[in-house]
């Protein structure tokens, strides 16, 4: 007999994860597909203090936990990128690496990626000194000098793991209201008018272009309001200015708004058997708990549908 999934889950961060665990539990076959490393952008997040249940709590290790638990109850994992889709028909296709995975319904979780900046070679300078995760390379920037870019949660966030970290830390934002949490905006303001205080403020402020032969060693910054512009030195600069969702693949095949997907209170597309949850959903909060939310609710509609349309 052909070896047909009831739900094939792609992405696993902590919608994916969820609606694995719900899926499975409601008696479905389940495979889950991952590009990279679970968890997704939960996974690179230093504390997560707003998660029900834990008072704070490292990302890394709550991936993990969401996986193990995951896999435990009986979801298939495998690791690889998705090359091409069919959502239409009675059984849809996922091909990876040259594979092909049929399912009676698929959940689309694929999360976002982090947005540029756009200016002139800022690709080349990805693994030196420009990053978009300060959780990751951090460490790299002991003792450095280093900008932060962006007013949301990420790079306030960013500022509060790294200030004790850097020599130097120059926190630049467009406009003068932070985005971010009161809570976080507070702690960072504290820090900012502490004693000896290592962090300097550039509001109203745009990256104009990065400088360095072979690496980061500065940032024109170009205010928004003057008009005037400042050059900057730095070792580094984590560019934390939002996220687009992973949709291209998905664009003229389901209805998007904005580049991310609509759906149905059961968290179903237009197309029949495809679900989505998570961050790539066209929703008003991003957050963990919203993420598992809608896998819950995925999961468990996409294991209902699985099972009617199998008769
Ligand atoms: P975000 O909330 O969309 O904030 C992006 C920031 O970058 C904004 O301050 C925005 O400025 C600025 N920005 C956008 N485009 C820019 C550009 N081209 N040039 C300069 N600045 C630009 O993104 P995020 O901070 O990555 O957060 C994403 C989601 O994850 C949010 O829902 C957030 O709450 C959530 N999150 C939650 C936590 C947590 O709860 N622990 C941690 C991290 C993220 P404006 O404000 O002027 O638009």
């Amino acid at each position: 007999m052909e070896n047909i999934y009831d739900v094939i889950i792609i992405g696993g961060g902590p919608a994916g994860l969820t609606a694995g665990i719900y899926a499975v539990r409601a008696g479905a076959k389940v495979l889950l597909i991952e590009k990279a490393g679970v968890g997704g952008q939960v996974a690179i997040t230093n504390n997560i203090v707003n998660y029900p249940g834990f008072k704070s709590v490292d990302g890394f290790a709550l991936s993990q936990s969401m996986f193990e638990q995951a896999t435990a109850l009986g979801v298939e994992a495998i690791f690889g990128t998705v090359d091409a889709l069919k959502l239409d028909g009675r059984e849809k296709e996922v091909i990876v690496g040259g594979v092909t995975y049929k399912g009676y319904s698929v959940i689309l979780s694929m999360g976002a990626y982090s947005r540029g900046l756009g200016v002139e070679n800022e690709k080349n300078y990805i693994g030196k000194g420009l990053s978009y995760c300060a959780v990751c390379d951090g460490a790299f920037f002991r003792n450095k000098t280093v900008a932060v870019i962006g007013g949301g949660n990420t790079a306030l966030g960013d500022v509060v793991y790294l200030a004790p970290l850097v020599k130097k830390l120059y926190l630049v934002h467009r406009r003068q209201g932070f985005r971010a949490d009161e809570a976080v905006v507070n702690e960072v303001e504290e820090l900012i008018h502490a004693e000896n205080s290592n962090i300097e403020t550039r509001l109203d402020c745009v990256v104009e272009s990065i400088s360095g032969e072979n690496a980061v060693d500065g940032l024109v910054l170009r205010n928004v309001v003057s008009g005037e512009t400042e050059k900057i030195a730095v070792d580094g600069v984590f560019v934390a200015i939002g996220r687009n969702p992973n949709t291209e693949m998905l664009d003229g095949i389901i209805n998007l708004n904005n580049g991310y997907i609509s759906v149905g209170a059961n968290m179903e597309t237009n197309i029949s058997g495809v679900f989505a949850a998570g961050d790539i959903v066209d929703k008003n909060l991003r957050q963990i708990t919203t993420a598992v939310s809608d896998g819950a609710i995925a999961g468990t509609n996409s294991a209902m549908y699985a099972k009617k349309i199998k008769g």
